[in-house]
């Protein structure tokens, strides 16, 4: 093939309420007509401990976090629970060590061009009463920060999906050995991104 541009990966989590809802089949689909290659893939019901260390990998995500949930209270009017971001973040994570590690999820890695920003976009926006239609958050579940916050647990939205292309190389390094990183070429390869698209007439 006519085209060696590096390609970005991005990790994504089907979180154990995606698989529990029996969305496993629906969400790879969505990443996979796409026409990013899979090239990682596993089952497993991961550890508070990796899910704190996935979390905390990103210094400024705490706050990050914390700040989200504010917006959002503030946004609707409501009084804040919190109004320090990093408290906040702390508290987020507490909960999200339950979550992730309350049943098994799958674990991929999705390759291709721009693969961190084509499955953010189909994801949709973290919390799925304000996600886009369309997006796997936006048309498959209905959970919202505030109802969330009011039953003490994290925001049930199906996915992780690495939010830069830094912080998803970090990601995959914790998820995966390098040598559960399969490399290998898909046929549909030569129509995405070949230079000449030229072997296609007879
Ligand atoms: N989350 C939450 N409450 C919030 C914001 C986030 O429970 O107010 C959870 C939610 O499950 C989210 C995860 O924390 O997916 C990580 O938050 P982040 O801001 O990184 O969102 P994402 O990148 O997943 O859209
Ligand atoms: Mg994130």
């Amino acid at each position: 093939m006519k085209n060696n541009r590096p390609q970005e990966k991005t990790l994504v989590l089907i979180k154990p309420d995606g698989v529990q809802r029996s969305l496993i089949g629906e969400i790879i689909h969505r990443y996979e007509r796409t026409g990013l290659k899979l090239v990682g893939l596993k089952f497993f019901t991961p550890s508070t401990k990796l899910v704190e260390q996935h979390y905390l990998m990103d210094k400024g995500w705490l706050e990050a976090v914390g700040n989200k949930s504010i917006a959002s209270y503030k946004k609707r009017g409501k009084k804040l629970p919190f109004s320090d971001s990093k408290k906040c973040g702390l508290r987020i994570l507490e909960t999200l060590k339950k979550y992730l590690s309350a049943g098994p999820v799958v674990a991929m890695v999705w390759q291709g061009n721009e693969a961190v920003g084509i499955v953010r976009k189909i994801t949709g926006g973290t919390e799925p009463l304000t996600s886009d239609v369309g997006t796997i958050r936006g048309d498959l579940t209905l959970d919202s920060i505030i109802l969330a916050d009011i039953d003490g647990r994290a925001v049930r939205n199906l996915i992780h999906a690495s939010g830069s292309s830094e912080e998803a190389n970090k990601e995959i390094k914790i998820w995966f050995k390098p040598s559960e990183i399969v490399k290998y070429r898909l046929v549909q390869e030569e129509v995405l991104y070949d230079v000449d698209l030229n072997g296609i007439m007879e």
